[in-house]
């Protein structure tokens, strides 16, 4: 791993707002507090929830705020071949197989086994099609999560990914690497502290291309993160609990772990956090300062006096987070 790279990853579901704003400034401050690079990319994977133009405007704002790429940024949209090659190596190793199930079928395999689960909950597959298809037609590709319990000690398939990096455990950054048992990945978030989860149990065989064709955010996000060399994950709390399938993924296709540092989330009066969903205003960027400011309150920096310059703010808050963070713990 050559030094630190950083990167902001939105979903042009829509402009950004100042909860998105939260994770971008944060990732930003963290790399520039390292001297380091920052990267955006689009995640544009989810083409029916894309919003036409959105990718440019996040941008705009982006640069509204001060907060440039230190290289032309990636959309994931034109990365299927590369995906696919990942898929290919996980379905060669037998740790990826297609899958028939609707979610109709998911819940009664529970049924049967006399669990029922709330209505909007998040439904863990059961590992119906592990053992096949038994003559129905696949619609979704699944990592098999129990890869280790059956291969103790793998250390994850080659593919052809041209990583610049290779091995699991050699983010020279990480004081604290996962650790993986079985299912149960432990890990070490930097704000959030030790974590664990089995990722069995909780999301069981989780899906690497959707039933529709479109490829999942999991194995998007871990090959891009791997290829773009991407040493620490700054972005929103609300994708805590995505980061042991990442490292589950990452183990599997013998790729590194970057650091991960989830950031608060921005609420609504009501509670609510600040997304699509919730009907989060767009960032209004025609007083960049402003909206900085709310975001750097947010992660806990001091806002800066109103007509500071731009450079002048962003530079005190890369201060304050150096001091304020595990950067001057870690070798750059
Ligand atoms: N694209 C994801 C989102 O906008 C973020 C992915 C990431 O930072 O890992 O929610």
């Amino acid at each position: 791993m050559a030094g630190y790279v950083g990167r902001f990853a939105p979903s042009p579901t829509g402009p950004l707002h100042a909860g998105s704003l939260v994770a971008a400034l944060a990732s930003w401050l963290d790399a520039r507090a390292h001297g380091g690079q920052w990267l955006v990319r689009i995640e544009d994977v989810d083409t029916p929830r894309c919003v036409p133009g959105a990718d440019r405007l996040i941008l705009q704002q982006l640069a509204d705020c001060g907060l440039q790429p230190d290289a032309p940024p990636l959309w994931q949209s034109r990365r299927g071949a590369i995906y696919q090659r990942a898929l290919d190596a996980l379905i060669d190793a037998g740790l990826a197989y297609p899958c028939a199930c609707t979610r109709r079928a998911i819940e009664a395999a529970w049924a049967a086994r006399g669990i029922a689960w709330p209505r909007h909950a998040e439904v863990p597959y059961p590992g119906t099609c592990r053992s096949g298809l038994a003559g129905t037609a696949a619609r979704a590709w699944r990592l098999r999560t129990d890869f280790l319990r059956q291969k103790p000690g793998y250390a994850g398939v080659k593919c052809a990914l041209d990583a610049p990096i290779s091995g699991v455990h050699d983010n020279p950054f990480d004081p604290s690497p996962p650790c993986i048992e079985g299912s149960t990945v432990h890990w070490h978030d930097r704000r959030l502290g030790a974590q664990s989860q089995d990722v069995e149990a909780t999301v069981g065989d989780f899906v690497l291309r959707r039933a529709d064709g479109l490829w999942a955010y999991q194995l998007a996000v871990v090959v891009d993160d791997a290829l773009q060399g991407v040493s620490h994950v700054v972005r929103g709390e609300d994708l805590a609990d995505n980061t042991p399938r990442q490292i589950l993924l990452q183990r599997a296709l013998a790729l590194p772990t970057p650091r991960y540092l989830h950031t608060p989330l921005v609420r609504n009066a009501a509670g609510e956090k600040l997304s699509k969903q919730t009907h989060a205003p767009a960032l209004d960027t025609r007083d960049p300062l402003a909206a900085l400011n709310a975001a750097a309150t947010a992660l806990g920096l001091q806002p800066q006096p109103s007509h500071t310059p731009l450079s002048h703010a962003l530079a005190a808050w890369t201060g304050e987070w150096q001091r304020a963070t595990d950067v001057h713990h870690q070798r750059s």
